[in-house]
């Protein structure tokens, strides 16, 4: 009787089952509900449930004929009470209907794209969950205070990058909730996104949307690939550290997707910087400068930071045994050491570096 919510439940929830089919919601007259009505039953989100004890009734979030308002209760689960909550509710209600978040432009986490690319790869993204951008979160919130306790002024790097915290994740994705979303974008369009933890623990400290192609995909391309330079580091808060003109490989080796992805920037005749962390294990940056060198012949820079940085240089403290990589070091650091080792390139190179660095933090 609802082939609307019929839709979109079999689009987000898989199998349907119909009971009670025709009957009619009715409430009795003191307003309690005397009858769902028509119902659709689905295997809970929940608790795990595969016997479809959960359910909705066909008048799910159309208007209560007394009050006007969307009726969002109209869904419960025969197994375990799993739609008491307020919390499991609203969750439900924005995954099914796509809901956006108020005031921002950022879809959360509407029903997906099953259709998949040509190779069956997701092709469109969401946000993890109801997201809030840093730089409108109050002062002193943790989302805040870890980028400040890593050297980032959040109303920096937070606008630059689009980074967000995930106030309320997706039951499918809870492991993002309450984590800094760093979204990862591709000609403007959501490629993934990573969450990373803030609760100080080690344990998946960066988690990635499922289905996200890092093989094929470079953290801040947009920005980075639209410069003179672009600098090629491992990590995401590498990019922070270096600014516009930074790209993370989210590793440190270049895939030939990845390559190409930058050899396409080739008409643009960036210079290109390959800047990995200090005294990595089986990072080879002269491999991934060689095989970037055809695309940009003479316009490759290998640069390397020093083991050993001066305090002024960094950050914020190293932890023992820890060596700096890009993102521990100041913009201004970082910087100096790309213009020291691109000197033999020449008086282009160092115009380049001129126009790319960014301006917000000085540079001595
Ligand atoms: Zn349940």
């Amino acid at each position: 009787m609802s082939p609307d919510l019929y839709a979109a439940l079999a689009r987000t929830r898989g199998a349907i089952r119909t009971t009670k089919r025709g009957d009619l919601f009715r409430r009795a007259a003191h307003g309690v509900v005397a009858d769902w009505g028509e119902l659709y039953n689905f295997d809970c989100p929940f608790c795990g449930d595969s016997k479809k004890r959960a359910w909705v009734s066909y008048m799910y979030g159309q208007p209560d004929p007394r009050t006007g308002r969307p009726m969002y209760e109209l869904v419960g689960c025969w197994n375990e009470d799993c739609f008491a909550s307020r919390r499991n509710r609203d969750g439900f209600a924005v995954s099914l209907m796509g809901l956006y978040v108020r005031g921002l432009e950022i879809p959360v986490f509407g029903p997906p794209d099953e259709s998949g690319g040509r190779d069956g790869r997701r092709t469109t993204f969401a946000m993890p969950g109801w997201c809030r951008p840093v730089a409108e979160l109050h002062a002193g919130h943790e989302a805040r205070r870890y980028l400040e306790g890593r050297g980032y002024d959040p109303d920096v790097v937070g606008p630059r990058f689009g980074l967000s915290y995930c106030l309320q994740a997706d039951h499918d994705l809870s492991i993002a909730e309450g984590r800094l979303i760093i979204p990862v974008r591709r000609g403007g369009e959501l490629v993934g996104w990573q969450a990373r933890r803030l609760d100080g623990r080690k344990r998946l400290k960066y988690f990635t949307c499922p289905g996200m192609a890092t093989g094929r995909t470079l953290y801040n391309q947009d920005l980075a690939l639209a410069g003179p330079v672009v600098v090629l580091v491992e990590g995401v808060v590498d990019v922070w550290s270096v600014g516009p003109a930074g790209a993370a490989l989210f590793g440190h080796t270049l895939s030939d997707a990845k390559r190409d992805l930058i050899l396409g920037a080739a008409p643009a005749r960036p210079w290109v910087v390959v800047l990995l962390d200090a005294g990595e294990k089986g990072a080879d940056p002269g491999a991934i400068a060689r095989a970037l060198e055809p695309g940009f012949p003479g316009r490759v820079v290998v640069a390397s930071i020093p083991l050993e940085a001066p305090p002024g240089d960094l950050r914020r403290p190293l932890g023992p045994g820890e060596k700096p990589d890009p993102g521990s070091l100041t913009t201004g650091a970082v910087w100096r050491c790309i213009r020291a080792a691109g000197a033999a390139a020449g008086g282009g190179f160092l115009a380049a570096v001129e126009a790319a660095r960014p301006r917000e933090e000085g540079d001595q």
